[in-house]
């Protein structure tokens, strides 16, 4: 049997506003993250690892910014396509390991809810796993200027 393990990054720069999107669930808080989709710095991470891991380029190269029907898509749509498409390539997810890290927004209490929201779109139920980091004051993060996320999968050849 045939593994490989994929790898993806996001960042999404951060405005005042009333709620932050992460891992396709809606976080109250008094910012926002901005972008042409709905910002989801995790689900994005988690596309470009599973794209990776399967060797099928990167979410711009399947979800195009500058193409008008990915504005202000929702990223779990995004995430259920690119699974699609790593599973039509033969491509199963085994493990997800996910870092969200951003400054003063608790993301405990929704670890749960994106966990689930997670297996739901990734075919790796029981091997998800959700990390959240500050930036401990430094850098763009610990400054409060932007969220990241950082992923890696773990997929097998079905
Ligand atoms: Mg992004």
């Amino acid at each position: 049997m045939s593994f490989r393990v994929g790898i993806g990054w996001d960042r999404h720069r951060l405005q005042a506003g009333s709620g932050i999107r992460l891992a396709g669930k809606r976080i109250p808080s008094e910012v926002e993250a901005i972008g042409h989709s709905d910002a989801d710095a995790a689900l994005h991470a988690v596309i470009d690892a599973q794209l990776g891991a399967a060797g099928l380029g990167d979410i711009g190269k399947h979800f195009p910014p500058e193409e008008e029907r990915w504005a202000d898509v929702d990223s779990v749509d995004l995430l259920g396509k690119a699974t699609e498409k790593v599973r039509a390539n033969g491509w199963q997810t085994v493990n997800l390991d996910l870092i969200i890290s951003l400054e003063e927004i608790k993301l405990n209490p929704h670890r749960e809810e994106m966990k689930k929201k997670l297996e739901e779109e990734v075919s790796a139920a029981e091997a998800i796993n959700l990390k959240f980091k500050t930036g401990e004051g430094l850098g763009p993060v610990g400054r409060g200027e932007a969220v990241e996320a950082r992923a890696v999968v773990l997929m097998k050849e079905t």
